[in-house]
């Protein structure tokens, strides 16, 4: 695919960690998304009481919207300080435990039980760990992952798909020799070939 200087750009996590530290998160934003708005009956198929999972989710607000309308959620990110934001900010108590099977990992938990958020690399995740899901809602995660890793992340994801799983998908088109990413360009065709 043409996705030209940025096919072998790496962002770390150590790079991640920094920006949150930094509050260098332009792609956070207060409102709910308007495209999981204007998608959400495509999401939800007229299925009540889904499990839909927020890959790289940071502190995304939608993750409140879709538990309050009785979903539950769950998430992963590698910034504990994101998820802890989370939390805070959505005025919702939560707990937190180790996760079984994942050294150094974190499960943070509403306590309402309908939001989970696992403090991890999404790398470290398996169906045998967080199941599968019905829904999926990808915006600022398949554009984050680094070119090199994309084929690694849908695989998983593939893994972690129910049978008749929706996929909600966000990325930007843009050229991509003129900036560097991320979000990173994935061209239409790509996506195609990751997922099928
Ligand atoms: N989806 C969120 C966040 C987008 S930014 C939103 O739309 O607001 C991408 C996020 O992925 C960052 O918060 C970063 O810390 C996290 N991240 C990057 N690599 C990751 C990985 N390998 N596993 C889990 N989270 C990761």
């Amino acid at each position: 695919s043409d996705i030209g200087a940025q096919k072998n750009r790496v962002v770390t996590e150590e790079e991640w960690l920094q920006k949150w530290e930094t509050h260098n998160i332009g792609f956070h934003k207060e409102q709910g998304h308007p495209l999981l708005q204007k998608y959400l009956d495509v999401l939800l198929s007229g299925r009540s009481g889904l499990r839909i999972f927020f890959p790289l989710c940071g502190k995304a607000v939608d993750m409140k919207w879709l538990a309050d309308m009785g979903h539950h959620v769950v998430g992963v990110e590698v910034s504990e300080q994101a998820l802890k934001e989370f939390f805070v900010e959505r005025s919702l108590p939560y707990s937190e435990e180790p996760v079984p099977g994942i050294p150094g990992a974190k499960k943070l938990q509403s306590t309402s039980g309908n939001i989970s958020l696992y403090c991890c690399s999404i790398y470290d995740l398996s169906s045998s760990i967080v199941g599968k899901f019905d829904g999926f809602w990808d915006r600022g995660a398949l554009v984050a992952v680094n070119p090199c890793d994309r084929q690694r992340y849908a695989s998983l994801l593939i893994t972690l798909m129910e049978e008749n799983s929706s996929y909600l998908l966000v990325t930007a088109s843009y050229d991509p020799n003129k900036h560097k990413g991320p979000p990173f360009y994935v061209p239409e065709s790509e996506i195609k070939s990751l997922f099928g």
